[in-house]
């Protein structure tokens, strides 16, 4: 493959915070990367403004209804692709190369399959399809020879440490996950039940959308990222480790068998992971500054409250035993998060939704994408029937 080529990118999530940070990488490359495609749920100012900014051909719009207003907005030539059916088109262009998938939640994985089917290298942002699906998206991409390419800052991390490192997976001890801890890390448990979703939004280190700030205030985000990571790298959930690291600029590490440890280190900015993934192997001079140590104060490592952030210990619990289980800690975790931002359910609500549910699953060691899809719609309306029954409790 020439390394030197430029990329042609189709970018499904284009208006969300990823997806926003990778049209400013590639306005930085414009020499090695070309945004040809963008998709968005419902946010279709943001993607007009952003389809005549980068010039595409194509757009597709999730929420069907809003198409008339999008068209007003766009060039004659700019083709509307629409629906679900609509990210799928996107997702197999002829002329693309690479999938950028960061759609929040799990309407990334049909999309995401059918560019794996159709040879296209995906950039997976959406950990939520990796988590849900992960043996049936490894084992197509293997098929067909596309590359999964991490951009999840932690697995981007762990990817630059093995890039070049050919002993394979036997020579790896460990995976270590750093995590910021998130703006609880230091609130006495008793104080949890009173959170609000207000300051559960507030990100210490990183700025994200509203799912995945909750997901890290609560430590799902970590738990997925345990169960993401146990698929890009083919390696045991009993190796996946997580270490809080408050400060975010190691974004992960590995560990190998001799006992040296290898870091990726980088200002805390999504534009680092996304330029390495779509431009990778290359290291190219983009516009992104590298650290400056002696502005950095210090670096803080803990190990993580498990007994008080019980995430963690639910996603090794869903990693482990496999089959339908991760799909089920993912789908009521969705659900959860949904009830909590509508003040349904206390912060602590959210892993006790979780719980409830995979305890009351029967796990289908089965993996077909029927399997999963039906242990998702189960543990969703599962979660929902939670939420509504615990909300009179909780709002006593
Ligand atoms: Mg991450």
């Amino acid at each position: 493959m020439s390394t030197a080529k430029k990329r042609r990118v189709v970018v499904l999530g284009s208006t969300g915070s990823i997806g926003t940070s990778a049209l400013k990488v590639a306005r930085e490359l414009p020499e090695r990367i070309e945004i040809i495609a963008l998709a968005a749920c419902g946010s279709y100012e943001k993607l007009a403004r952003q389809a005549r900014e980068t010039g595409v051909r194509h757009v597709a719009l999730y929420d069907s209804s809003k198409e008339n207003e999008l068209r007003a907005l766009l060039p004659a030539d700019v083709k509307i692709h629409l629906g679900p059916e609509g990210l799928i088109e996107l997702a197999t262009l002829a002329d693309a190369d690479v999938v950028l998938v960061s759609i929040v939640g799990t309407a990334g994985l049909h999309p995401s399959l059918a560019a794996i089917e159709a040879g296209k290298n995906l950039a997976v942002a959406s950990k939520e399809i990796l988590v849900m699906a992960g043996e049936i998206i490894t084992a197509a991409a293997e098929k067909h020879g596309v590359k999964l390419l991490p951009v999840d800052s932690e697995h981007n991390a762990i990817f630059q440490c093995l890039d070049g490192h050919r002993g394979g997976e036997k020579e790896i001890s460990r995976l270590i996950l750093t995590a910021s801890g998130g703006p609880f890390r230091q609130l006495p448990a008793a104080k949890l039940e009173h959170v609000t979703p207000a300051q559960a939004l507030k990100h210490p280190t990183w700025e994200m959308g509203p799912k995945i700030t909750i997901d890290s205030a609560t430590l799902f985000n970590k738990g997925l990222e345990m169960i993401e990571a146990r698929w890009l790298f083919g390696i045991g959930m009993e190796r996946i480790d997580v270490v809080v690291h408050p400060q975010s600029i190691i974004h992960s590490m590995v560990e190998f068998r001799d006992g040296s440890i290898l870091a990726q280190l980088s200002r805390t900015d999504m534009c680092f992971p996304i330029q390495y993934a779509l431009t990778w192997p290359d290291r190219i001079k983009g516009g992104l500054r590298p650290l400056d140590f002696p502005t950095l104060a210090k670096l803080e490592f803990e190990t993580p409250r498990t007994a008080d952030f019980p995430a963690l210990d639910l996603a090794r619990r869903a990693g482990l035993t496999g089959g339908t289980l991760p799909a089920v800690f993912n789908a009521a975790n969705e659900i959860a998060v949904e009830a909590f931002r509508a003040e349904k359910i206390p912060f602590p609500g959210i892993w006790k939704c979780v719980t409830a549910v995979m305890d009351a699953h029967v796990t289908q060691p089965s993996l077909s994408l029927e399997a999963v899809t039906a242990a998702d719609r189960w543990a969703r309306d599962r979660a929902i029937d939670f939420c509504e029954k615990s909300a009179p409790q909780f709002s006593s």
